[in-house]
């Protein structure tokens, strides 16, 4: 592998070769990764504290115009549009909520090498400190709290709550991400296994990758997600083998259909993943113990990738269930729109978008996010007000975009209403 390594063009398509050896022995060079570190051991100690902290003392109070939920790229795209507004937005980015640290999902990635802007693949830790920075420099106040409740159906001033403060806000923008769902099977976790040495949750994001390219991969799960990730790794992969732990698949006839007609794809049927074991050559995923779910038996089946696809956990429960929800979990939206089922209250990247859950997706839904709460706080102050002209039609006190229509619903909130 190291004598692939020699030209830049080719340490760069390399890459994914080198990730394995990269995330322990990271160049001297990348202080953005050990500055995210610091920023996280000073996170601990402040959010100790904070626990620390007699129950009895008073919560600290303080108010904004709007308040972004999330740490991630569509949370820090909200506050660079906010800041630059002068509307000095307060953004708490949570301190491991729903699993993750501040940052977001990218913070469990290495490279990262689809997000326009970095021609040479970036750390997914790097890019959220520039996110955070830039988030910073237009005057986003940030906090690592994570916010615990909200009320909602109260409207505008919304009032939320962290450990240590009382917080109130004219709008709220929730950009809390989703976490994908991982099996905790040894060998497959960050610290002593081959998370990131192989094994990842993205195929999207890290399928191309040299690393998987004409080696046998797997994919965990028999849904559609399953199914469209061994497509996509189809494309790369010399083969690619779905472990689906029962002889049905719960993918929908015609994601079935298309995983069944692709010749490189193989359904291992009634088969679990028991360990994930490394190569003998490098730390690198070298392949997966299996169990035969009917017969009993163990097999080992050599393979160069795991991409667990077993669906993603968005972090709304938090809400309460105040707004409404998709049968998944995720904030509904009105269509082209950011807006939830209440006034005021908008939604933006992975937490409302179950489709294509990227990093330049979600910081593009963060922008329009805050590109409607500067509209929405215009009209608040001087009814009738826009603050930019988007020639699209809101109809009075309706929080729901041009396309959608809305109702009033329990509680006074805005629901959805089938246009
Ligand atoms: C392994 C992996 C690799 C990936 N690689 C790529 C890639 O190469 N390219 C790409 O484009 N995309 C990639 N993605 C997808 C990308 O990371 C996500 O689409 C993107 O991060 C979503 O951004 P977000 O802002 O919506 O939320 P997230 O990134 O999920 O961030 C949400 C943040 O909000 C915090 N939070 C949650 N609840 C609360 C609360 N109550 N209070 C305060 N904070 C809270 C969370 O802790 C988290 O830090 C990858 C994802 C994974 C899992």
């Amino acid at each position: 592998m190291q004598s692939l390594l020699g030209t830049k063009q080719q340490q760069v398509s390399t890459r994914a070769a080198a990730r394995c050896a990269a995330v322990y022995d990271r160049p001297a060079g990348r202080l953005g990764f050990s500055l995210a570190k610091c920023r996280l051991l000073g996170s601990a100690l402040q959010s100790r504290a904070a626990r620390l902290r007699p129950l009895q003392s008073a919560l600290q109070e303080i108010s904004a115009d709007v308040v972004i939920i999330g740490g991630g790229p569509a949370a820090h795209a909200a506050a660079v549009y906010l800041g630059r507004a002068e509307l000095e937005p307060i953004l708490f980015e949570g301190w491991m909520a729903n699993g993750i640290a501040p940052g977001g999902q990218l913070t469990t990635t290495t490279y990262v090498e689809n997000f326009p802007g970095f021609p040479e693949p970036i750390l997914g830790g790097d890019l959220c400190d520039r996110f955070r920075q830039q988030s910073l420099t237009y005057g986003t106040k940030i906090y690592t709290e994570t916010v615990t409740k909200l009320d909602l159906l109260g409207g505008s001033p919304f009032k939320m709550w962290t450990d240590s403060k009382a917080i109130t806000a004219n709008a709220v923008i929730i950009a809390t991400g989703a976490a994908a769902k991982r099996l905790k099977i040894p060998g497959t976790d960050e610290e002593t296994g081959f998370w990131n040495k192989g094994i990842s949750a993205c195929a999207v994001c890290d399928g191309s990758s040299p690393l998987f390219r004409n080696q046998p991969v797997g994919v965990i799960g028999g849904g559609d997600s399953a199914m469209e990730e061994a497509g996509f790794l189809a494309r790369y992969a010399s083969k690619v083998y779905v472990i689906h732990r029962f002889d049905y698949l719960e993918a929908s006839k015609v994601m079935q259909k298309r995983a069944r007609a692709n010749p490189k794809i193989e359904i291992v049927w009634h088969h679990e993943v028991l360990e994930a074991y490394g190569k003998e050559d490098d730390d690198c995923l070298g392949g997966v113990v299996l169990r035969d779910n009917q017969t009993g038996k163990v097999r080992k089946l050599p393979l160069s990738g795991l991409f667990f696809a077993i669906g993603h956990a968005p972090a709304t429960k938090f809400l309460g269930g105040q707004l409404e929800l998709d049968e998944y979990g995720y904030i509904v939206t009105a269509p082209d729109s950011t807006a939830t089922s209440i006034k005021g209250v908008f939604a933006a990247g992975d937490v409302q978008d179950r489709k294509w859950r990227q990093a330049i997706t979600a910081a593009g839904s963060g922008c329009m996010a805050a590109l409607e709460v500067e509209r929405y706080l215009a009209e608040k102050e001087n009814p009738g007000s826009r603050s930019f002209d988007d020639g699209g039609e809101v109809a009075p006190g309706a929080n729901w975009g041009s396309s959608g229509t809305a109702a009033a619903g329990p509680s006074g909130q805005q629901v959805a209403v089938a246009s």
